[in-house]
Formats: structure tokens, sequence, C-alpha cells
């Protein structure tokens, strides 16, 4: 997956379309990521004994990887990615806006 945890991303698509926020968590199987204050559910929440209050909670639920951007931490864009083998054989991330290279894979 091109996107990774603690990525900048920017939303694409969707409700949340334009809103940026970080990677928390990624799920390459599903091809979705949860992204920080992104898709906002509202959880009613019962009282159980555990827990005496009832009420709303609200929790960031995972969006598709194809509705957001990386943002590139070197040129502040929203771009798409590229990938790159160094001389050295080691794999690496590059932006395709400004041609540098973003991490190691
Ligand atoms: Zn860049």
């Amino acid at each position: 997956m091109k996107i990774k945890k603690d990525d900048r991303v920017k939303v694409i698509s969707g409700k949340d379309k334009g809103k940026e926020g970080k990677v928390l968590k990624t799920f390459a199987k599903e091809n979705r990521i949860i992204v920080e204050g992104i898709n906002k559910i509202k959880r009613h929440q019962r009282a159980t004994n555990n827990q005496r209050e009832s009420g709303i909670i609200e929790k960031d639920a995972p969006i598709s990887v194809n509705k957001v951007m990386l943002i590139c931490p070197v040129c502040d864009k929203p771009t798409r990615i590229g990938h790159k083998r160094l001389e050295n054989n080691e794999k690496v991330r590059m932006c395709k806006k400004c041609g540098e290279i973003i991490d190691k894979v």
C-alpha cells in the first residue's frame, strides 16, 4: 500500500473532501485507512454495568485509500506517489510533483 501510518493526507472525495489529517491506521487487505478527524461516525452507546453513562461517542471510521492523496513533506502539496529504486537497491517513495524522495518503503 502506498499510504503509510503517520503520513499526512488530503481527502479528495466524499463528505470530508478537502480536509487533511494524519493517518492513524492502515488496513492493507481492505485498502482502507483511518485518518485522524476524517469520516467521523456517531455511535450511540448504551449504559452497561461497567459504564454508567450512555450517550454518543464519535469515532473515526476507515475510508478507502483511493479517496486520499499524500501530502508531500517536501513540497507540502497533495501528490501522487511514485516508487524508485536507489543505486543500493533500496526502494523509496517519491513525490511525483517535486521528484523528491519521501522515504524508504
Ligand atoms: Zn513534493
